[in-house]
């Protein structure tokens, strides 16, 4: 191997032990005694109190993450000067997919008197009873609620199936490209989202968390600009990253995720839900971690069959570290599968094959690129000098 090519590429490298690598191989899962996850998670070791790494972080820095989430007053100050800007019909564009946390927030946006315009995804999998909740609230609060879809999403799946054991990374990419179209079109200046806590700090803060980053000015400018970067960059066949060449529509319409100013728990979410309306249902055929989405535990599975873990595993152990969830529940939502017999049509549907993890323990590597490489420059080199009948590295 060329070590020179690789060299420009990388500061560093280090090797995990090969007892790891052995308990990567055959791993006998268990759990963090305190937030739930297992040690089959990429990362996550447990100590001698059967305590994982994270949870341990989290005691030493966990009151610096926290500095990121706000209270509900900011988010009425901040809504409540975004609407002023309005251009159109509704002060913002909530993403509803009809699952018990955005029906909370819905109810929230209303209460706060704002002009709400719902829309709802439909990937083709959602639940019929997820669209009759979505048609019978909105009916009922009389809040114009648009449900559309995506031509090319077996496409998308398959793509995001391949690229990250998951269908759920595709999904958001085709939701949020949509929304933004959408929105900019009607004048909307603000998507809210549903993203609970957990999932915040892996979508939004992970990177600023695991380099100690916690200027927030940064950190906000940062996501605005890796936002603009996602849009226009990750590319999905089937989808269409036309519209976003103009940075311009990242300055006319911006994203807040509610759950960052609300510490409100699933339990309570419940209660709530349960107060205000009794037309919402829990629908009962999908998954264990999903209360709207058909083809969730599809990505569950593959996740499983190829990484050794589910998905959910990291925002789920977020839940609980958060104060959200219960480590209970966390770990009842990760209980896998609710019907292989549906995901394997599913799998079949979209032609996806999932890939045999390597019963050879491999070799894992934690690399740190030199400024100016990208991942897919290394992919590309590493494709070009590894030894025939070597797998390609996931990256
Ligand atoms: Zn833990």
């Amino acid at each position: 191997m060329n070590q020179d090519e690789l060299s420009d590429l990388i500061v560093s490298t280090r090797l995990v032990s090969q007892a790891r690598i052995a308990a990567l191989a055959q791993p006998a899962m268990r759990r963090c005694a305190r937030c739930g996850i297992s040690d089959a998670a990429l990362g996550i070791e447990l100590d001698g109190e059967g305590i994982c790494n994270e949870c341990r972080r989290f005691d030493r820095s966990g009151d610096l993450l926290a500095g990121y989430f706000r209270d509900e007053q900011a988010l009425q100050t901040l809504l409540a000067g975004r609407a002023a800007l309005r251009r159109g019909d509704y002060d913002c564009l909530l993403l509803y997919s009809g699952g018990k946390d955005s029906t909370y927030v819905l109810y929230k946006l209303i209460d706060m008197g704002l002009r709400v315009l719902t829309f709802t995804f439909d990937n083709g999998f959602i639940s019929r009873q997820a669209l009759d909740n979505i048609r019978a609230i909105t009916t009922e609060l009389g809040v114009e609620a648009i449900i559309a879809g995506h031509a090319e999403m077996r496409q998308v799946f398959h793509e995001s199936l391949s690229r990250f054991s998951t269908v759920c990374k595709g999904c958001f990419k085709a939701l949020l490209d949509l929304s933004l179209v959408l929105a900019d079109q009607r004048g909307i200046g603000t998507i809210v989202t549903g993203l609970s806590r957990g999932q915040i700090v892996e979508e939004r803060l992970k990177y600023f968390y695991e380099r100690q980053q916690w200027d927030q000015a940064r950190i906000e400018a940062e996501l605005a600009q890796g936002r603009q970067v996602y849009h226009t960059m990750e590319r999905f066949a089937g989808l269409d990253g036309k519209p976003f060449e103009d940075g311009a529509i990242f300055e006319r319409v911006s994203l807040v995720d509610y759950f960052r100013y609300s510490a409100v728990t699933k339990a309570d979410i419940f209660a709530e839900l349960r107060r205000r309306n009794l037309r919402w249902t829990q629908p009962t055929d999908t998954g264990f971690c999903s209360s709207n989405c058909l083809i969730n535990d599809v990505g569950v599975s593959v996740h499983l069959e190829e990484r050794g873990y589910s998905n959910y595993e990291v925002p789920t152990s977020w839940e609980v570290r958060l104060g959200h969830l219960e480590r209970g529940a966390a770990v009842e939502e990760l209980a896998g599968v609710s019907d292989p017999g549906r995901v394997d049509k599913i799998l079949r549907h979209l032609k996806y094959v999932p890939r045999r993890r390597p019963a050879q323990p491999g070799l894992i590597a934690y690399c740190v690129l030199r400024e100016g490489a990208s991942l897919a420059l290394l992919e590309r080199t590493l494709a070009r000098q590894l030894p025939a009948g070597v797998a390609m590295p996931r990256l």
